[in-house]
């Protein structure tokens, strides 16, 4: 799955606060946080460095770059709705 997030929200390294893996938090072009494994790789950007406060896009893979939501072994305690819509 392709995510598409803003350059300018994403670059700190950061801890998750259930399994203390190093992970980025992104917000994406629908507004909503995402935390993902650190580091982001990006792999497209769109746009480039405007001066009218235009925000630069990326691209990123998830294939690539996984959201932590996936991966965190405590990811039952993050969210119980996201998890049961996984379910099958
Ligand atoms: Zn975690």
């Amino acid at each position: 799955m392709i995510l598409e997030i803003y350059l300018d929200s994403h670059g700190r390294k950061s801890h998750c606060n259930s399994c203390h893996a190093p992970i980025e938090w992104a917000e994406l072009t629908s507004g909503r946080k995402m935390p993902f494994n650190y580091p982001i790789v990006v792999t497209q950007t769109e746009g480039e460095r405007k001066m009218d406060g235009t925000r630069i896009i990326e691209r990123v893979d998830t294939e690539i770059s996984s959201s932590h939501f996936a991966t965190c072994p405590d990811s039952k305690r993050w969210s119980r709705s996201q998890n049961e819509r996984r379910k099958r």
